[in-house]
């Protein structure tokens, strides 16, 4: 007798269960399922995300539903749509040899008069959002008058986003005699205040310490400063080429624009927020289970409850407000028994959060440094490595063979794949040489005395003040451009292209800078003589130069690192107007391959090595960023 059966589960439950390939019950499930299929009883099971609370209630629930009878039956409230529609999936699995029950999911965002009219048809069990459901009930367009059973699904999620009013309206409308069932991973004070006013002697079901984070997830933070937390997630993203993450931000604008960031600078990245339209989300989440998309951008409340396996990392690249939302974040990895790894960018002044954090998950946080750009190369190198020889020959290809044999025959071995590897690989270690370490420690670290992270050197870039700017139709592709070809440089020799209003800043290497200043000053351009100065900056192009040109637009960025790529033929592409138009739109794909400012993650096929991303991963990003394109809010997005 398997487990589940000893539980008092019936045949075609088991089957269901057979068929989702569960071996065991989880420990919420081994506690609540026997109590709830044994009595009519309330019952609040608290137990972290991801330890299957939704088969707790869901496999009693089935097999207490009369499929005979097509009244509803039962009414599970979960937090978002998301959420919602999840649960409909999984009780529809957990029904599918149980002939004759229907679930209808009922959230917001789709039309109501059609799931109205699914409910018509009989549902015995509604799995609904409070908001849509309140409608519902105010429109009499449902009715939960007769229900049995009440399911409170993510009850601390759904406190939390404000429905309070909205589930006491709806639980009023619902019967006495019912039972009602609260699972949560967190219990407080909102959520004991509903069981005590809604739940008569509730049986309590804890599963694991209360609050605690999931012990297959380990938290680690990185120390930065507050102008490196997007180098850092790029770096982190770098460092793992198979990472599979969810990337939380506060607010929906800068998840918005840090997923623009991301597809940018080529990461497979999309953005889930309120602003975008239901069938966007639907688009996000789908490439994102697909596996298209390796970094999901993505507020709190759009993530609410995300069901995804195997993800990889949760990276806070903020902190939430909400020391408490910290559990929800974290438990979108280290799900069904995975391990994952809940990743923190912190500043200084947040440091404090941290150990906050680590009383409320009862664990502690790793400390790491932010890879070096050696370390990046080695890992990615290592990685291409592995991909070679772990790719499948088409044997079409034996074709081209003698050709291709004729062009390399006089290589030796050694050469060849010193030589294959730097195809893919020269971009990256340029990319790295040219940016400075941004890795910074706390102070306990650094008296442990930790060794300081290895990084190229910094040939010493020097960095130039011209007098031309996006006033002049330039945005920092084109200004790249056009400085390339006025001085007859290689694409990689200028960098750090920084267009301002009336002005530019870029770098070259010092050999360069007799050239750039002997020829660019003596240029015209529409009449005008260009002018080029050495900005007396360290050609890492930070913080002073907004100050340059006696008061002129400070834009109020510092880097010219990822900058430049948002002055450029991103906005541009689209509010042309703003930006002289300079760039047509569809031009990005060659911004990418020719100029990028960032490692060259879409150059090299090999990075995006998750599974079935493969000719995918250059869809995906195209996708996400039509999303977010249409979803953008109009106001400027200059922060
Ligand atoms: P929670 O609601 O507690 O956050 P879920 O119900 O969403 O967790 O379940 C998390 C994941 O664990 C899902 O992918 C689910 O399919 C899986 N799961 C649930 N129960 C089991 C089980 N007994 N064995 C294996 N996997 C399970
Ligand atoms: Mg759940």
């Amino acid at each position: 007798m398997n487990k589940f059966e000893q539980l008092g589960l019936n045949e075609s439950l088991l089957k269901a269960i057979l068929d989702l390939g569960f071996e065991n019950p989880s420990e919420v499930q081994e506690k609540a399922i026997p109590l709830l299929l044994e009595k009519d009883t309330d019952m609040v099971a608290l137990a972290q995300t991801g330890t299957g609370k939704t088969a707790a209630f869901g496999f009693p629930l089935i097999q207490k539903i009369d499929a005979d009878n097509r009244n509803t039956q039962a009414l599970v409230l979960s937090p978002t749509r998301e959420l919602c529609l999840q649960i409909t999936n999984e009780l529809k699995n957990y029904s599918k040899y149980e002939k004759g029950i229907n679930v209808v999911a009922v959230y917001g965002g789709a039309s109501i008069t059609e799931q109205a009219r699914e409910i018509k048809r009989g549902a015995q069990i509604i799995v609904a959002t409070p908001g849509r459901m309140q409608d519902m009930i105010n429109r009499g367009l449902v009715n939960i008058k007769n229900i049995d059973y009440c399911i409170l699904d993510e009850a601390d999620e759904m406190l939390n986003m404000g429905f309070y009013e909205d589930i006491v309206s709806i639980l009023s409308d619902t019967p006495d005699e019912k039972s009602t069932w609260l699972f949560s991973a967190t219990m407080p004070q909102e959520v004991a205040r509903i069981a005590k006013q809604f739940m008569s002697e509730p049986v309590e079901i804890t599963v694991g310490a209360k609050n605690s984070g999931s012990s297959t997830v380990s938290h680690e933070f990185y120390l930065v400063n507050a102008r490196d937390r997007y180098e850092a997630l790029k770096r982190l993203a770098d460092a793992n080429p198979d990472i599979f993450s969810v990337v939380f931000c506060r607010t929906k604008r800068d998840t918005q624009a840090i997923a623009e960031k991301l597809i940018e600078d080529g990461y497979s990245a999309a953005a889930l927020h309120g602003d975008l339209s239901q069938a966007q989300r639907d688009g996000v989440m789908k490439s994102f289970r697909g596996r298209q998309i390796q970094m999901l951008v993505a507020t709190d409340v759009a993530a609410r409850g995300i069901d995804v396996d195997n993800v990889t990392h949760v990276v806070n690249y903020q902190l939430p407000d909400e020391i408490e939302t910290y559990n929800h974040r974290s438990g979108r990895t280290g799900r069904a028994g995975k391990l994952g790894t809940s990743i923190v960018i912190v500043t200084k002044s947040e440091l404090r959060k941290i150990s906050s954090i680590e009383r409320i998950i009862k664990q502690k946080f790793e400390e790491k440094t932010i890879p070096s750009g050696i370390e990046i190369c080695e890992i990615q190198l290592l990685h291409l490595a592995n991909k070679i020889k772990d790719t499948e020959v088409d044997h079409e290809i034996d074709n081209y063979l003698p050709a291709i044999n004729n062009v390399l025959e006089d290589l030796s071995k050694e050469e060849l794949i010193k030589k294959m590897v730097s195809v893919e690989f020269n971009r990256f270690i340029a990319y790295y040489k040219k940016n400075r370490d941004i890795s910074t420690q706390s102070s306990d670290r650094r008296e442990r005395g930790d060794s300081e992270p290895r990084e190229f050197s910094n040939n010493g870039a020097v960095r130039y003040f011209v007098n031309i700017g996006s006033r002049d139709n330039f945005d920092w592709m084109s200004l790249k451009d056009y400085l390339k070809e006025t001085l007859d440089l290689g694409r990689d020799d200028i960098f750090k292209v920084d267009v301002k209003e009336g002005f530019s800043f870029f770098n070259t290497d010092p050999q360069f800078t007799d050239k750039v200043m002997d020829v660019l000053n003596n240029v015209q351009l529409e009449g005008r003589r260009i002018n080029v100065e050495i900005s007396k900056n360290d050609g890492g192009g930070r913080r002073d130069h907004n100050n340059r040109g006696g008061g002129r637009r400070d834009s109020g960025r510092r880097d010219g690192n990822f900058a430049p790529r948002r002055e450029g033929g991103f906005r541009s592409d689209r509010n042309s107007s703003r930006d002289g138009g300079s760039r047509e739109g569809g031009s990005r794909d060659g911004g990418f391959r020719g100029d990028r400012n960032s490692a060259p993650r879409r150059e090299g096929g090999f990075r995006s090595s998750a599974p079935r991303s493969e000719g995918g991963s250059d869809r995906a990003p195209r996708r996400s960023e039509n999303f977010g394109d249409s979803s953008r809010p109009r106001r400027s997005r200059r922060d």
